[in-house]
């Protein structure tokens, strides 16, 4: 017999109710469980808001994950394709049927990616996205190893964990093989006396290609890396590097794999990350958060029309039961018609400046902040001990320093992901001029209790 609580209608449960159900059975991923106790009871969103249980509204100053990219008042087109899907056809199993809502989405993405980027698979996820690409590139070219950048991150899965370059990859332990990192072409950890930035790109280009020859070409299945790196940092690839991996990989037969799970659909200022690279077509794309605006999950796992060839005789092997699912597809399809037909690319592209503009003035009145990246409307801050010791190995004091930080962040009304040292700025793609100006006052002013916190 069900408790009687279950009786009243969603929506009517007291803040008491949902705290006691809360502490009882909810479990927590990437923080330990007891961070429930400090996690707001959000009630709803509006526009570039969410709000709590006691009223209080907070400025979404990442997208939570950098994946509500329309905020919280989704346009009428995508409420009603989805729940005139959900109405129509709530489910069909991928394999079993075919739909109006595939073939159009699937012509949809075909039609704004590049080049002959053309065969589509749509699974539910990022790392979803990110384990078919592996799985793509393994069956078509017969090769298995993957190489990444440290600092990437791919996905919680077996594999696109084990793909992932940063700290994230530890809590799995390294149990996958077939993984080969190699050093992000970034200047900032490049330390050549004198070299310039196109010596310094080419010295890069030589390393992974010396990496390749030792782990073996014809071992080498693909190169995989964010077009942007997201969570590690917004970190750029530097001109002349992607055309250089693409010079590469066609001469070893690799495929070349980029990740747009976190910039995909705007977040740059173009509409793939990959596109501020001239020329460049990578074999594969995968993205996922912004191709839906967070609302339903679902990502997808683009291949050109060579290796959409090579799977026309063969199976690719992998899917799950919520691949291209039917009325996730159809929330997709009417958000990136929205997204083009309202130009928000091009309001990303206007507000970039502004963003960059007051990201600059930040990091130069805030002692705290060593240095900063921007492209499109998303940014980040670096936060530096006041002794200079790497954040990265001394992370204490700067871990203690963000609790404080936390704290006045939501107090000044932001709610948004930290990863320590870094600080993002990614809001809505929506967001007005006025709303993204308003969202840097309250950072400037929580931004005092971070410098006091660390001891500047
Ligand atoms: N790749 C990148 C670049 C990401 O940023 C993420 C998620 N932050 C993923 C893959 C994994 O996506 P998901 O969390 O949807 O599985």
């Amino acid at each position: 017999k069900l408790s009687p609580e279950h009786d009243q209608p969603m929506g009517t449960w007291s803040t008491e109710q949902i705290r006691n159900a809360t502490s009882q059975s909810v479990m927590m991923t990437w923080a330990p469980g007891k961070a429930k106790h400090n996690t707001p009871l959000i009630t709803h969103g509006e526009g570039v808001y969410l709000y709590d249980d006691q009223g209080k509204q907070y400025l979404d100053w990442t997208s939570q994950a950098v994946c509500s990219n329309v905020g919280y008042t989704l346009p009428e087109s995508v409420l009603q394709a989805t729940l005139q899907q959900m109405t129509q056809l709530p489910f069909l199993y991928g394999g079993l049927g075919l739909c109006e809502t595939r073939a159009r989405l699937s012509q949809l993405i075909a039609e704004i990616l590049p080049g002959d980027l053309q065969g589509m698979v749509f699974p539910s996820s990022g790392s979803e996205a990110n384990e078919a690409a592996i799985m793509m590139a393994r069956r078509y070219t017969g090769k298995y190893k993957v190489i990444n950048w440290y600092r990437s991150y791919h996905g919680g899965t077996a594999n696109s964990q084990q793909a992932t370059g940063d700290f994230r990859r530890w809590y799995g332990g390294d149990h996958v093989p077939g993984f080969v990192k190699a050093f992000h072409p970034n200047p900032l950890f490049w330390d050549l006396a004198g070299a310039t930035p196109e010596e310094r790109t080419q010295m890069a280009l030589n390393m992974l290609e010396e990496q390749i020859l030792n782990e073996g070409p014809d071992t080498v299945a693909m190169v995989q890396f964010e077009s942007v790196i997201g969570g590690g940092g917004v970190i750029v690839p530097p001109p002349g590097y992607m055309q250089g991996v693409r010079a590469i990989c066609d001469k070893y037969n690799i495929v070349m794999h980029c990740d747009e799970v976190m910039v995909g659909f705007g977040r740059t200022g173009k509409l793939f990350g990959f596109q501020h690279n001239e020329g460049v077509i990578p074999d594969i794309v995968t993205a996922a958060k912004g191709i839906t605006a967070a609302a339903l999950p679902l990502s997808m796992t683009a291949c050109r029309k060579h290796i959409m060839e090579y799977f026309e005789d063969n199976p690719l092997g992998w899917g799950s039961t919520y691949q291209a699912h039917p009325v996730a597809m159809a929330c997709a399809y009417e958000n990136v018609k929205y997204l083009i037909q309202n130009d928000i690319i091009g309001h990303v592209q206007r507000l970039a400046p502004i963003l960059e503009d007051n990201t600059r003035r930040l990091a130069e009145h805030h002692p705290c902040i060593k240095q900063y990246r921007c492209i499109g409307l998303f940014g980040c801050f670096d936060v530096a001990n006041p002794d200079g010791s790497n954040p990265q190995l001394q992370h204490t004091a700067i871990d203690k320093a963000f609790v404080e930080y936390k704290k006045a962040y939501t107090a000044n009304g932001l709610i948004g992901l930290m990863r320590p040292p870094h600080l993002h700025v990614a809001p809505p793609l929506v967001i007005t001029e006025d709303e993204l100006l308003d969202g840097f006052e309250r950072q400037d002013k929580a931004l005092y209790v971070l410098d006091d916190a660390l001891g500047y």
